[in-house]
């Protein structure tokens, strides 16, 4: 029976749980407080085939059962016979680090032994003074013919250990390390139930379903059916993007299961999940269940998930899915937990800051949702909706522009966001803009592409065809959240124009509709080079990448030019001595169709972005009294 003396009676906080194999001995430790009897099983393989050892194990305290080998079982499979009201449920571990093709077996892993050669020096890049994170899903990265990765590794995790290039422009790892991009994002990479491991490479799945929460997904190693080998590729994969400069973020979704019946179920019925007052799950996620978080022993299964990633595959930050069903006590507890372990700072957490309906919390806990930002820790930064929408429209609204697409009556809202909502202008108080996170596209609704041509060209919009209105828009959206305080954050491709041809949610279309298409790089190179330039200009101004407290007080001067006009100024003096080389800014974004003529202020001004170009640094004559600033661009002067 679960009720609320249940966690007082069985909270157990030991690191322990799960399989321990070391050396000689190999020690199996499950926590079902229910379970009359549980029994563990040894198998060869991970699938098929009969027990080739079964032990009873000992009940010891706080509902753990335990069973210790004197030998090393590394390689071997098991599971799991649980027995509740005299019904015996068999499970996998879920708190194996490893598991069979599809992960019904779960697998001992001694796990030095899966470390690739020089794992153990590895190390993430140093920290930079801004954060522009690229958003990428490890099948989209290589799965396209020109991407010129060859066949057996495209759509895996071995395609990162590549310099992939197909000989005629950069691809995946080069193209990537060009950008200048600090942190790649990649969705979830745990072992998710979408795609079956055992099929053919035509599936396709975002993965936002797990199984197996701390064990790699099958589906991008390049052999499934050994769980050692997913391990080992995962933990390259991570090694080559620390070597190319990049730091690694994981996308991790601990809000649901793939199913209501999962391991964690299994071994505990009942106490996971999150059920209405009649019994029924509740659904907050949209998914079909809501794990409880806020329940002691969920609590510390997710902190130690996050934790255990941190550590074994030197992952450097987390972005949560539907961060608003977890709690706003766990969320600080991890950024505590890191930041004792890892330094302050030095591993990202960011999230979701909502849900999809309303969940029933656990007593005394708060919702990690944007409106309690100001009880979040100030290193946990969340996804600012209304940035993008006020940018570019609204997200389900096809048609409904922002301030690039024609919108109207956005120029208040634009500067909002430029402080990142830090001047009150906004119905919640972030704690600074270091908990922002600025962004236009990510792989939820049409990618930028898409809804600009949608919002632009309604009832004639043509995907695959060059709009220049479109590539404007694109440019100044671009231009618009690079010159924002806060963290920035990109969905890979959008800086070539990425298409999904119209489709809002791809997350089980086909790969071909997904992958980046290598081709538009080339395509669209001048969309490329303005991104490029925009993120090169961006950590060379400190005015913008401070994440103080006081950060807001550097944007001086908020002025509504005209319609679709505004321009503010930036007090981008070095207090850190970060290099900057510019004592003020002056930016303005131009929404409307129609050139606006600045007025230069007086002093020697240089131009670092316009229309055509970002990053770039040219002298006004003296002289010159006046600048053109075209229709649907943005113009940065500094000074
Ligand atoms: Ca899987």
């Amino acid at each position: 029976m679960i009720d609320k003396d249940f966690d007082e009676k069985y909270r157990y906080d030991g690191k322990d749980l799960g399989v321990c194999c070391q050396q000689g001995r190999t020690v199996f430790k499950a926590w079902s407080p229910l379970a009359e009897r549980v029994e563990l099983r040894l198998y060869k393989e991970g699938t098929g085939g009969e027990a080739c050892r079964a032990e009873e194990m000992h009940r010891k305290e706080k509902g753990i059962w335990e069973w210790e080998f004197p030998e090393n079982l590394h390689g071997m499979y098991y599971d799991y016979l649980v027995r509740i009201d005299g019904k015996d449920t068999r499970t996998a571990d879920p708190y194996a680090v490893g598991c069979s093709c599809n992960g019904s077996r779960s697998m001992v892993v001694e796990l030095g032994k899966t470390d690739p050669e020089g794992f153990g020096e590895d190390t993430a890049p140093a920290m930079e003074g801004e954060q522009i994170i690229y958003e990428l899903h490890i099948k989209d990265f290589s799965y396209d013919k020109d991407s010129g990765v060859p066949e057996p590794y495209r759509g895996k995790y071995k395609a990162f250990t590549l310099m992939g290039t197909n000989g005629k422009y950069p691809t995946c790892m080069e193209y990537l390390k060009s950008l200048g991009v600090t942190h790649v994002h990649l969705l979830p990479f745990f072992d998710y139930g979408s795609v079956d491991e055992a099929g053919d490479e035509s599936q396709y799945n975002w993965g936002y379903d797990p199984v197996n929460f701390n064990v790699p997904e099958g589906s991008y190693a390049t052999d499934a059916e050994d769980g050692l080998v997913r391990i080992r590729e995962c933990k390259e994969m991570i090694q080559a993007l620390h070597k190319n400069g990049l730091r690694v973020i994981m996308d991790v979704v601990y809000n649901h299961t793939y199913r209501e019946d999962s391991w964690l179920q299994r071994m505990v019925p009942g106490y996971y999940y999150r059920y209405q007052a009649d019994g029924s799950l509740s659904d907050g996620s949209a998914c079909g269940n809501d794990i409880a978080a806020g329940r002691a022993m969920v609590d510390n299964y997710i902190a130690g998930s996050v934790m255990y990633w941190a550590r074994e595959y030197h992952v450097d930050g987390f972005r949560f899915d539907l961060m608003g069903l977890l709690t706003v006590e766990l969320m600080n507890r991890i950024r505590r937990e890191l930041n004792a372990e890892f330094g302050e700072g030095e591993k990202m957490l960011y999230g979701e800051p909502w849900r999809a309906d309303d969940s029933p919390m656990e007593r005394g806990t708060q919702a990690a949702l944007k409106e309690n930002a100001g009880s979040l820790d100030n290193g946990i930064g969340f996804f600012s909706d209304d940035t993008r929408d006020a940018i570019k429209g609204h997200v389900f609204y096809e048609e409904e522009p922002g301030f690039v697409n024609g919108g109207r009556g956005m120029e208040s809202l634009i500067l909002h966001a430029v402080t990142g909502w830090r001047d009150g202008g906004a119905s919640f108080r972030p704690r600074s803009c270091a908990q922002i996170i600025n962004y236009v596209s990510a792989h939820d609704n049409f990618t930028l592409w898409d809804k600009l041509v949608l919002s632009m060209h309604n009832g004639e919009s043509d995907f695959t065809r060059r709009y220049e209105d479109v590539l404007a828009a694109n440019k100044l959206a671009a231009f618009i959240y690079f010159t924002c305080q806060g963290s920035l954050f990109m969905q890979a491709g959008e800086e070539f124009g990425r298409t999904k041809l119209g489709e809002d949610n791809s997350y089980c279309s086909r790969p071909e509709l997904n992958m980046l298409k290598w081709g538009r790089t080339v395509e669209y190179a001048e969309l490329v080079d303005y991104y490029r330039g925009l993120i090169r200009l961006r950590k060379k101004l400190p005015g913008l990448c401070d994440k103080s407290r006081s950060a807001a007080a550097r944007i001086r001067e908020k002025n509504i030019c005209g319609e679709r006009v505004v321009s503010f100024w930036v007090d981008n003096r070095d207090f850190d001595h970060s290099g900057g080389k510019w004592e003020e800014l002056l930016i303005i974004y131009n929404g409307s169709f129609e050139g606006y003529t600045l007025e230069l202020p007086e002093g020697q001004w240089e131009i670092l972005a316009d229309a055509r170009e970002a990053g770039c640094c040219w002298g006004i004559p003296g002289g010159q009294k006046e600048l053109l600033v075209k229709g649907q661009s943005g113009l940065l002067l500094g000074k």
